[in-house]
């Protein structure tokens, strides 16, 4: 006993055995104890013994008898076991149950480290004196081993050999009954064992061939009397076994020659595989013992659960049936692995999952650096893990399990992935409509001849091979989720209804732009023309021939409308011309030409307003009616005699002003005596208007249907009370300057 031996647990594995010490395992581990119960630290047992781990690379030999025929001693001398032997005063049995342990034999050189991994089952035997009639252990301890072991040693004193009816053949036909059972349920499964005989207190009389031939002799007899069940009734019993032969010398009589035999016989077990062109064949002597094609083919982290599960259909009596045992196992054990890999995947991945999760609860659109190399490397390490670990199970279940794993992960590698496309979408997006604006505004302090289509095209060229670098960067090869089209042609769209809004902007701005300079353009010619009306000498019905005399005053409006007409014209052009240049369609440079018209219109009727002040207006009445009364027709200021006509001047002077008034009191052309063709000119709203457009429209009588007022109103310049007012207040201020002339005339002459 070690009490201070430390534990040797660390963490759980195989889902056996959390409470054990290696002062528990000094004799190996109680599989089954004598009450048949389970030992549920089968695990740590293998745990310490670093065995676990090796996948199929172990092996399990049991070993029967009958009871107190040194079966636990051979083993302890093959092995170098501490399996409990009966002392030589005593006399009573030792060994319950099932015992398990490692072999413990160091290998010689030469050997192959196959001794690391043997494990060596110790049967309890029987022979009915100590547990009575109760044949029951018997039967479900040779079945346990068949289900298990690749080798059954069977233990056999040489005086017993022949004795038919001895308690070995009740034991071997027990042996072959339950192996028929086993292989009756799992036909499609049999794997064969090797049955050897190892014969103890060979005296030396009988060679050891002979013996052979008749244990062979017996065993053949066994199998041609069992009853055997439908289906098998021809099967052989070289079908399910190999045998082999070996005499051991008196342990007593001949201590020095039965420990060389032994250690002889160690080795063989130790050496590693046996030539399998020479399987089946019957050999004592000095070959390798061990087949390939023994082995159950259970790894060895599955094995205290199959074991268990074994156990526990055999002790409750009900049919053994492995396949559906080897199934059960695989998928307890798969699902543990899986477990066990998803815990390296999980510390590198689910704090990238708590990362998106925070940042699209915050609103933030963050870029995972690597996404992509770093789910890969998680996602094969998990996949190469599992199966490593995994593959050695059923394979069915295996491949089920797998594909669980792989579309567990795959599921979460997803999300995290179209996470990160929804954030490099999203920044795209904001980017893009940024990288625009700012390049716009650049252009524009340099002045307006940026090109906006080339400005959105690389914007948007840049903006699509930024959001496939990050996709590229974010994916992971070769699984099915890894595709980015969808999200691509989304995120084009995206961009498309993005460029669309931004160059309905330009569009806005260049309606801006040219409005403003229709409205300055307006400015200075209709004031140009208004000022004319300054000029008297041009009065109602003079000539006008052009270069020299100033324009007409009668066709006033027809200059008005031709400058306005061309003017707009000439914008529409400018505006139609750049529009395209960006790519709006036609659609919407109709709808941006309209509404440059109607906001023209307005401009020119604010800028007639602001002429029509009643102020500004009255100045040009009576620069007007001066021009015509204090100048001669060859402009020269008249100084004014007393015989001068000026009462007659000034009466035809008034009344030519006068007649200004009505003139400017309405917008109608001199050429055809009504008002211009604004409904034609503006023209009808195109079909494509939105409201957004005819927001900020001021509405235009005579053009707009729901519009109350008239064409006549819309060009109404001055209502009738307005005009006559103007009338009598130009009036008076006319009396006034003809009273000053008056004056001027006496005063001339009193000078
Ligand atoms: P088991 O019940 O089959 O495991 O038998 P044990 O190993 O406990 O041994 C039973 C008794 O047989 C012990 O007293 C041993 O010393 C003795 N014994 C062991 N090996 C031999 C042997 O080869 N020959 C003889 N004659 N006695 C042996
Ligand atoms: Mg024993």
């Amino acid at each position: 006993r070690h009490p201070t031996a430390p534990s040797v647990m660390n963490g759980h594995f195989a889902g056996l055995g959390e409470n054990a010490s290696a002062a528990d395992f000094e004799h190996g581990v109680q599989i089954v104890d004598q009450e048949k119960n389970f030992n549920e630290n089968l695990g740590a047992y293998l745990q310490m013994e670093g065995i676990i781990r090796a996948g199929f690379n172990y092996h399990l030999i049991s070993v029967f008898g009958s009871q107190s025929t040194g079966k636990s001693t051979l083993l302890n001398f093959l092995f170098g076991t501490q399996f409990g032997v009966m002392s030589e005063q005593e006399r009573r049995q030792t060994t319950k149950g099932i015992w398990m342990s490692r072999n413990k034999k160091e290998h010689a050189s030469g050997e192959r480290r196959m001794a690391d991994n043997i494990l060596v089952m110790d049967v309890e035997g029987t022979d009915g004196r100590e547990r009575g009639e109760d044949q029951d252990f018997e039967r479900k301890s040779a079945l346990f081993a068949l289900a298990t072991s690749e080798v059954l040693i069977v233990n056999i004193w040489e005086h017993q050999v022949g004795l038919y009816q001895g308690a070995n053949m009740g034991l071997l036909k027990t042996v072959f009954e339950v192996n028929l059972q086993l292989f009756l349920k799992n036909a499609s499964n049999i794997t064969r064992s090797l049955l050897f005989f190892v014969i103890r207190d060979h005296l030396g009389t009988t060679p050891v061939s002979n013996l052979k031939q008749t244990l062979i002799q017996d065993l053949q007899r066994i199998w041609t009397g069992l009853s055997k069940p439908p289906g098998l009734e021809k099967s052989k019993i070289e079908d399910y076994f190999d045998f082999a032969f070996v005499a051991l010398p008196h342990k007593i009589l001949q201590p020095e020659k039965f420990e060389q035999e032994v250690r002889a016989l160690g080795t063989r077990f130790r050496e590693g595989y046996k030539d399998p062109k020479r399987a089946g064949l019957v050999d004592e002597q000095s070959e390798p013992i061990l087949l390939p094609e023994y082995h159950r083919r259970i790894p060895a982290d599955g094995f205290p659960i199959y074991a268990r599960g074994v156990w526990e259909q055999i002790d409750s009596n009900k049919d053994l049936d492995l396949p559906t045992q080897q199934e059960l196992l695989a998928q307890f054990r798969c699902d543990e692995i899986s477990k066990e890999v998803l815990v390296p995947f999980d510390e590198i991945i689910v704090p990238l999952e708590e990362q998106q999760a925070q940042d699209v609860a915050a609103g933030k659109a963050s870029i995972i650096a690597k996404l992509g190399k770093i789910m890969a490397g998680a996602r094969s390490t998990l996949m190469a893990s599992f199966e490593e670990e995994a593959s050695r199970y059923h394979k069915a279940v295996y491949k089920r399990k797998q594909g669980e794993l792989e579309t567990k992960v795959d599921g979460r590698l997803k999300t995290l992935f179209q996470g990160q496309m929804t954030a490099a979408h999203k920044n795209g997006i904001n980017d893009f409509s940024e990288a625009v604006t700012q390049s716009v505004k650049a252009g524009q302090k340099k002045g307006s001849n940026y090109d906006f289509h080339k400005i959105v095209q690389s914007e948007k060229e840049r903006a699509l091979k930024r959001f496939e670098a990050e996709a590229q960067s974010s994916l992971v090869a070769n699984t099915p989720w890894s595709d980015h089209k969808s999200q691509l042609n989304l995120y084009r769209k995206d961009l498309d209804a993005v460029s669309a809004r931004l160059r309905k902007e330009e569009m806005r701005r260049l309606a801006t732009r040219s409005e403003r300079w229709v409205r300055s353009k307006l400015d200075e010619s209709v004031g140009l023309a208004f000022n004319a009306l300054g000029s008297g000498r041009a009065g109602s019905g003079a000539p006008a021939d052009g270069q020299t005399k100033p324009p007409a005053t009668g066709d006033l409006w027809d200059r008005i409308w031709t400058i306005f007409t061309d003017t707009v014209s000439h914008a529409e052009e400018r505006f139609a011309e750049r529009a395209q240049s960006f790519d709006a369609s036609p659609d919407e440079v109709e709808v941006g030409l309209w509404r440059l018209r109607r906001k023209s219109w307005g401009a020119l009727r604010g800028k007639i307003d602001d002429e029509m002040m009643e102020g500004n207006l009255l100045l040009k009445l009576r620069e007007n009616f001066e021009d015509k009364f204090r100048y001669d027709d060859d402009g020269v200021p008249r100084i004014w005699r007393p015989t001068d006509d000026i009462e007659g001047l000034y009466t035809r002077a008034r009344e030519s002003t006068l007649e200004l008034v009505p003139l400017l009191a309405r917008f109608r052309l001199a050429r055809t005596g009504g008002p211009p063709p604004l409904e034609a000119w503006i023209g009808e709203a195109p079909a494509e208007v939105t409201a957004a457009d005819e927001e900020d429209l001021v509405p235009i009588g005579g053009v707009d249907e729901e519009e109350a007022r008239t064409l006549e109103e819309e060009m109404t310049i001055l209502s009738d009370g307005k005009a006559a007012d103007l009338s009598t207040r130009f009036k008076k201020t006319a009396d006034g300057v003809y009273v000053e002339a008056k004056r001027s005339a006496i005063g001339g002459m009193t000078q």
